[in-house]
């Protein structure tokens, strides 16, 4: 039987988990907390972050967890278990892993997926001085997503009008127009916001502390959703024929880079994206991205539960008992409880974290 002890059952016991681990193997822990918000049970709110090597490595590898809250469960039992897994031994010279747990506190803590704003902290590194970017298609795709009643003829309504849609604008456009993100529905899904949220200048803080120095960098961001179930797959942002989409298919292998295992027909424009702003701030380092998705179920059932983790926010308080069972759905769809999915979720997490620190630090 697999050791499935880096798994919690809420943030605060991920969060002691996490920290307790990183100082028992050597690594120090940073926190940058929330200034005003709590958790459910008045826990503090923290992006915390462990220094796993020297603090002024010229190669540092980034591992997040939680940019969509509740998927932090996943990503924080990776980090946790990566931390407990002998890394001083594994960590090439000049090299450091610098985990940060928690990217949104917020929605971890709450068992969300966006920020206490409703905000897809995924799509809210934008540049919030400037006219946002449109996604005329979301007009469309709004009213069918927000229905103020949850129940099972209410869903198969929503996804009767989705099809229609899809059928009608084609993949690629429905893609975009649902999930790429959008800045006109403060109230919708995939919301980028209309301000910098605290996780996103939070995250930018701890990326000037401790990524700033290097030569070289790189971000895995850990997410739980898109994909095969029990499998991971890979998301890579960076253009074709580039030397970032050249380090992540050494680093990692083909599947980086080839989308294999990917459900979405065809992925979506997406707008405002941590490692893309991780990429940004660093200019004068040699950077690679990678999203790593660690696959549940398929793409309709994580469509619902997103729409599902909305209409929980603003509907669910007048539907208490409907609502109590929806969020069970919810938080299995992003933290499944069978423990073959967990612990195929940790050998595979080891391996890609692993991977990356031996290629950045080649
Ligand atoms: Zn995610």
């Amino acid at each position: 039987m697999a050791d499935l002890s880096a798994f919690s059952g809420s943030y605060a016991e991920a969060r002691a988990r996490f920290i307790d681990t990183a100082r028992a193997t050597g690594a120090t822990v940073y926190e940058f907390r929330h200034p005003t918000l709590k958790g459910p049970n008045g826990e503090p709110l923290c992006l915390d972050v462990a220094v796993a090597g020297p603090e002024d490595a010229e190669r540092v590898l980034v591992a997040g967890s939680g940019t969509h809250g509740i998927e932090g469960f996943a990503g924080s039992a990776a980090q946790t278990a990566w931390l407990a897994s002998g890394w001083a031994r594994r960590l090439p010279k000049r090299t450091a892993m610098v985990l940060f747990h928690a990217l949104n506190p917020w929605g971890f803590a709450h068992r969300a997926r966006g920020t206490e704003e409703n905000v897809d902290l995924n799509r809210n590194f934008v540049d919030h001085d400037r006219p946002y970017p449109e996604n005329p298609g979301y007009a469309e795709v709004h009213p069918i997503v927000t229905p103020e009643s949850w129940d099972d003829a209410a869903q198969a309504e929503v996804f009767r009008q989705l099809d229609e849609l899809r059928a009608r604008i084609g993949e690629k456009a429905f893609s975009t127009a649902f999930n790429g993100g959008q800045f006109s529905h403060a109230d919708g899904i995939y919301f980028g916001g209309h301000r910098e949220q605290w996780a996103n200048y939070a995250f930018r803080e701890a990326v000037v502390k401790h990524v700033a120095h290097a030569k070289h960098a790189a971000i895995i961001d850990l997410h739980t959703g898109i994909g095969p179930w029990m499998e991971h797959i890979y998301l890579c942002f960076h253009p074709e024929g580039s030397a970032a989409r050249k380090r992540a298919r050494d680093w990692w292998g083909e599947r980086a880079v080839n989308l294999a295992g990917v459900t979405h027909k065809a992925l979506a424009d997406y707008q405002g994206v941590l490692i893309d702003a991780f990429a940004a701030m660093l200019p004068k380092a040699e950077v690679t991205c990678i999203v790593v998705e660690f696959g549940t179920l398929e793409r309709k059932e994580i469509q619902r539960a997103n729409m599902a983790g909305r209409w929980l926010k603003y509907h669910g308080a007048r539907h208490p008992a409907l609502a109590r069972v929806v969020h069970e759905q919810f938080c299995e769809t992003f933290y499944p409880s069978d423990p073959r999915w967990r612990a195929a979720m940790l050998e595979q997490s080891r391996e890609i974290l692993d991977r990356g620190i031996a290629g950045i630090g080649r």
